[in-house]
């Protein structure tokens, strides 16, 4: 994790900067805002620690001009009696907020707050579009499939059953299964479908088809997508 700390007062920068590093985190210091845009622009961080009270720029300047281009999250340091620069902060598109004074801890707590939900929420929108395995690709909103960058056709039903085994690479699926996820329902679903499913899809997935190297067969119990060897 590599957190941004953007304050003027050195010593306090220092401060904060010293505990996340003795918690393992990475850190770098800004002491305004234009050097913060800069090294936003320069490196990639996981989270900023703003103070709103900045020579130059000040912090919701910084804000606006971050949330132009980024959704990183943002945690503000305001003073007691800014209670209109909190929700000012809040509306701009900061994450949340430390009251000066504050404890280490307490700041602590808050970024990793903050960077568990915007972990979370990064993970929910990640498979809504694009899965990936080895050198597969499934983009979910264009429903196109792709080996090594090149688009492999398959029919609706194969790839409802690919997207299952790409979601969870490794794991055993049985038949049934991957029928269900293919919607077919369990009246048409006798086993041999699965198979020839299955051979279908080999036979565009699979540089050799009688050697699999993707899907792989499970004696008695189903299929799975293999690491490749
Ligand atoms: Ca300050």
């Amino acid at each position: 994790m590599n957190l941004l700390v953007v304050e003027d007062e050195k010593r306090l920068n220092t401060m904060i900067r010293d505990y996340f590093s003795s918690l393992g985190y990475s850190t770098s210091g800004a002491y305004e805002g234009k050097e913060a845009l800069r090294l936003l622009s320069e490196s990639d961080f996981d989270l900023i620690i703003l103070d709103l009270m900045l020579p130059g720029m000040d912090g919701f300047d910084v804000i606006r001009r971050i949330r132009g281009t980024s959704g990183i999250p943002i945690i503000m340091l305001t003073a007691r009696s800014g209670e209109s620069d909190k929700l000012m902060g809040l509306e701009l598109g900061a994450d949340d907020y430390i009251t000066k004074p504050f404890s280490m801890k307490e700041l602590a707590a808050r970024v990793r707050a903050v960077l568990r939900r915007a972990g979370r929420e990064a993970q929910q929108q990640k498979p809504a579009d694009l899965l990936r395995h080895r050198d597969l690709e499934m983009d979910m909103e264009r429903r196109k499939f792709l080996r090594n960058g090149i688009e492999i056709h398959l029919t609706s039903l194969q790839f409802d059953m690919m997207k299952l085994l790409i979601s969870y690479p490794g794991r055993v699926f049985t038949r049934w299964e991957l029928l269900d996820a293919a919607q077919e329902g369990a009246y048409e679903g006798y086993d041999r479908t699965v198979d020839v499913h299955i051979k279908n899809i080999r036979k565009v997935l699979e540089p050799d088809p009688s050697k699999p190297r993707y899907i792989e067969t499970v004696r008695g119990v189903g299929y799975r997508l293999g690491e490749g060897d």
